[in-house]
């Protein structure tokens, strides 16, 4: 990245811009290089400017929600990792007299499950324990337990390549199993979710009730991006792999865990691309065995 590029971004961002960023420290796998940049954005109008410019000079970013989907490859990651904090990073309205909210893309899931039961709303409890921020969750459509976030999107804020802030509703919005079929570059800035009245006390026991679920079902205390392959049709990719006899399998210091073959855990000294070979190694069995081609739920992004 030149100094006359850097220059112009620390104008637009100041103190926010970190150069040559751990990108380790900002993913839930804990692996992977650095990002030549780093940009926590705070407001929507130095957002815009910051998007226009890094276009304007061709270098490519990436929104960086809380990591929880992301395998950033060893040799890291070139342009630039847009956070969006402050401002993004909160509830932004909410109506008692129609039930819903609209949450900043920045806002983490649990906050946000936690703000609805403290009012009464229910709807995202199947989004508790996911650990990932709004706009990541509308950008995967996250889902839990056969509901997914789209159910509940009555609207999406979205900022595109242009600079221009437009509202989609539901219904302008291609939501897929675990994604949304947003415009290159386009960034989900919040989201409006459609929310039904009950007592604080009921929806809290059903979170209660997902996290515990979660806990048994799921590798939590080792560091992974949850499940690492979307589900085949009518099928579990979590089954597929136990059944080719990889549940346990281990390439450096990355694991196919043993408590759901769904999951890859870094066992401390994972690199990126040990975990690479873990996945490439899964797909191929599976393939050879069962002739079912995995398609990874994780988003693998960077240089090897
Ligand atoms: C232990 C564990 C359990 C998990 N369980 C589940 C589960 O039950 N269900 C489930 O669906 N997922 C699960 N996940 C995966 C992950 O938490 C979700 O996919 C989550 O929605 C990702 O959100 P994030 O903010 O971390 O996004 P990131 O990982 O930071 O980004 C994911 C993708 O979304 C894009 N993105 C992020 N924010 C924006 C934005 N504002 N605008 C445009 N694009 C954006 C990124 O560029 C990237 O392509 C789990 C992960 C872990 C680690």
């Amino acid at each position: 990245m030149d100094a006359h590029i850097k220059e112009r971004m620390k104008e637009i961002g100041g103190e926010t811009i970190l150069f040559d960023a751990p990108m380790s420290q900002y993913t839930t796998f804990r692996v992977g290089g650095n990002v030549e940049a780093m940009y926590r954005s705070g407001n929507v109008e130095e957002l815009k400017e910051m998007v226009v410019f890094l276009i304007d000079e061709g270098i490519p970013y990436l929104i960086l929600g809380a990591g929880s989907n992301l395998l950033v490859r060893d040799g890291g990651l070139d342009g630039v990792a847009i956070v969006l904090d402050g401002s993004f990073a909160s509830i932004e309205d909410t109506n008692m007299a129609e039930p819903h909210i609209v949450a900043g893309a920045g806002l983490l899931l649990d906050k946000l499950v936690d703000l609805c039961t403290e009012r009464g709303l229910a709807g995202v409890e199947f989004l508790a324990g996911i650990p990932g921020t709004v706009g990541g969750a509308v950008a995967m459509n996250a889902g839990s337990e056969g509901q997914e976030i789209k159910d509940v999107i009555g609207e999406v804020t979205v900022l595109t390549r242009c600079g221009v802030v437009e509202r989609r509703d539901r219904f302008g919005l291609s939501f897929t199993y675990r994604g949304l079929d947003l415009g290159m570059g386009e960034i989900v800035l919040n989201a409006r979710l459609n929310l039904k009245f009950d007592k604080p006390a009921s929806i809290r026991k059903r979170v209660i009730s997902r996290v515990k679920r979660r806990k048994d079902r799921f590798p939590l205390d080792m560091a992974s991006a949850g499940s690492v392959f979307k589900n085949p049709e009518a099928d579990h990719a979590g089954r597929l792999i136990d059944a080719v006899g990889l549940k346990g399998k281990r390439v450096g210091g990355a694991m196919i865990s043993p408590k759901h073959a769904n999951f890859i855990v870094s066992t401390g000294k994972a690199s990126a691309s040990d975990i690479v070979a873990l996945v490439d190694l899964a797909m191929a069995k599976v393939r050879e065995i069962f002739g079912i081609q995995l398609i990874p739920e994780i988003k693998i992004v960077g240089k090897a």
